[in-house]
């Protein structure tokens, strides 16, 4: 796994991996640098509408790449403990986790 944005807090890029486990179709996955700047990169599969995960679960995507929501919201993550959420490609922290790093990335003007 790796993510461009030189580790800035909060960039994200929606990649097609593949999964683990079986030889399957590529799917798409959101990487991201932990939006409170804690320094972790981390990874959620996301489901298009029309997909499903197991039991219904899973992170349910708009289908954009450069302004991408995502829902439900995230968190807490471990180690930091970060909660928010990614909405039109803009991240939003809530309840008690940590705050949003000053310099968060928000997709779309500076996404090409
Ligand atoms: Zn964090």
């Amino acid at each position: 796994m790796s993510i461009n944005g030189k580790g800035q807090a909060g960039y994200f890029e929606v990649q097609q991996l593949s999964d683990a486990n079986a030889a399957r179709d590529k799917q798409n996955w959101l990487v991201f640098n932990c939006p409170c700047g804690c320094g972790k990169t981390r990874k959620t599969r996301l489901f298009s509408a029309g997909e499903r995960g197991q039991g219904g679960a899973g992170y349910h995507w708009n289908g954009s790449r450069l302004l991408p929501s995502v829902e439900p919201a995230f968190g807490p993550l471990p180690v930091c403990g970060f909660r928010g959420y990614l909405r039109d490609g803009v991240w939003n922290g809530y309840g008690n986790g940590p705050e949003l790093a000053k310099d968060c990335y928000s997709g779309g003007a500076s996404a090409s």
